[in-house]
């Protein structure tokens, strides 16, 4: 490896300056991952996590056979022909059990929850029934059929019914049905902690006046924002300058805190890029500085240290920054976790506006907004004024559009894409 850091960054730009497609980019980055060594959590700290095992029911659900109403409980084979007064000989709350059964001719007050006494097989509901001004009886309206308003023992959960499997999330419904059955603790792969480097000589973290020629930090701020969004943990790794020995220090200390890192600028041809030389000699033939025919992002670097810790070394520019996020790092990031899908669904949609571009060999990644029609169908109505730097032109945005190589895609043409943000799909 030749001495200087400009001859070890000459080295490393010149060995790869071809530019590979998407898919083998994104192959030379996830072939050798794997899912993060599972560990026990808390129920409520595996919120999001997937499954490192199979969980089977060990209690029915519902544990008890119990009123879907607040009502009366009842024998229905009394209610025959409607119309009946039956006297009513107790009230049973939820909780509670009834001290004695329902006979012939007798009803029980009974709320949402509470155990169907023994003796009755129906719950008539309370707007269907008329207490007498006394209190002593009521009158049921119609005939209850058997087993009317009553929850059964074991028809949502049975025993030894498998609840959850290995490879799945646990979102919050089944994290419900977990706690359900006393299950406390879960093992689970657990969430990557995600490391962020802002490198660039140019960056300030001042809050005051800048002096002349720097730029505020605005690539870190976005990307420990959407690991956050993506339901990473994100670690700041701060600021550093473009010098080889600030990167690999940085690079250093990340390893030990986290299990990947992500770091910004130097990725490119100019004289201080010096994140692919680095790279290069942390993770040797496991590193690699691509050019990728995608448009923005086309510089990308990766590798994998010998703790086995990914680097992602993406584009400065802060557009370049968020699409070189979600097509290599979120993916990755998904697959440290233990998720097999990915990437966010690719869905195709309609184009109110026209999509030009011109033919050069690469993929384009568009920021468009879209929202759904009458016609069911999600339309893009507006495309972002595009150049790797205008990160406000894309702040307003929710969707990524796949424009390929071409002469661009007419209004009326389908466009396949993937919703960023589905919060404002449906409205204004
Ligand atoms: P580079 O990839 O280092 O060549 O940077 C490309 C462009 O992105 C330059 O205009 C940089 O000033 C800008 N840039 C790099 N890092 C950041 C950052 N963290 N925040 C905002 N702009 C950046
Ligand atoms: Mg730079």
């Amino acid at each position: 490896m030749p001495g200087t850091d400009e001859e070890r960054n000459d080295a490393a730009a010149g060995a790869s300056v071809a530019m590979i497609s998407l898919a083998e980019a994104r192959q030379f980055v996830l072939h050798g991952l794997a899912p993060l060594a599972p560990t026990t959590l808390t129920l409520e700290q595996s919120l999001g996590c997937v499954a490192a095992e199979g969980v089977t029911a060990r209690e029915p659900s519902p544990r008890f056979a119990n009123s879907a109403m607040d009502g009366f409980a009842l024998r229905a084979i009394d209610t025959e022909g409607g119309s009946v007064r039956l006297w009513i000989t107790d009230a049973i709350f939820a909780g509670d059990l009834a001290s004695t059964q329902v006979g012939e001719g007798e009803a029980m007050r009974i709320m949402t929850g509470a155990p169907i006494p023994e003796g009755a097989d129906s719950v008539c509901m309370r707007e269907e029934a008329t207490v007498d001004p006394d209190g002593a009886t009521v009158l049921i309206h119609r005939a209850a059929r058997p087993g009317e308003f009553v929850r059964l023992v074991g028809e949502d959960v049975t025993v030894g019914q498998g609840l959850l499997e290995p490879g799945s999330d646990v979102g919050p419904a089944l994290l419900g049905v977990l706690a359900s059955q006393g299950v406390t603790s879960l093992l689970v792969h657990p969430r990557p902690r995600v490391g962020v480097l802002s490198t660039g000589n140019e960056l300030s973290n001042a809050d005051g006046p800048l002096a002349p020629g720097k730029i505020r930090d605005s690539n870190r701020p976005s990307l420990l924002a959407s690991l956050q969004q993506s339901g990473f943990t994100p670690v700041d790794l701060g600021t550093v300058g473009d010098t080889a020995a600030e990167i690999t220090r940085a690079f250093q200390r990340g390893t030990h805190e986290c299990d990947a890192i992500i770091s910004t600028g130097g990725v490119s041809v100019g004289d201080a890029d010096f994140v692919k030389s680095v790279l290069a000699e942390l993770c040797g033939e496991n590193a690699r500085s691509m050019q990728v025919a995608i448009r923005p992002g086309k510089p990308f670097a990766f590798g994998v240290d010998p703790s086995g810790t990914p680097f992602f070394g993406l584009a400065g520019n802060p557009v370049s920054t968020l699409v070189g996020f979600e097509l290599f790092v979120r993916p990755a990031l998904r697959l440290l976790a233990g998720y097999a899908e990915l990437d966010r669904p690719t869905i195709s949609m309609v184009l109110d506006c026209p999509l030009p571009r011109r033919r050069d060999g690469k993929l384009h990644l568009v920021h468009v907004m879209a929202k759904v029609h009458d016609d069911g169908r999600i339309h893009v109505e507006h495309v972002a004024r595009q150049a790797s730097h205008l990160l406000s032109a894309i702040a307003q945005s929710n969707a990524l559009a796949m424009v390929p190589d071409g002469d661009g895609l007419d209004v009326g043409a389908m466009v396949p894409a993937t919703i960023l943000d589905a919060t404002h799909l449906n409205g204004v």
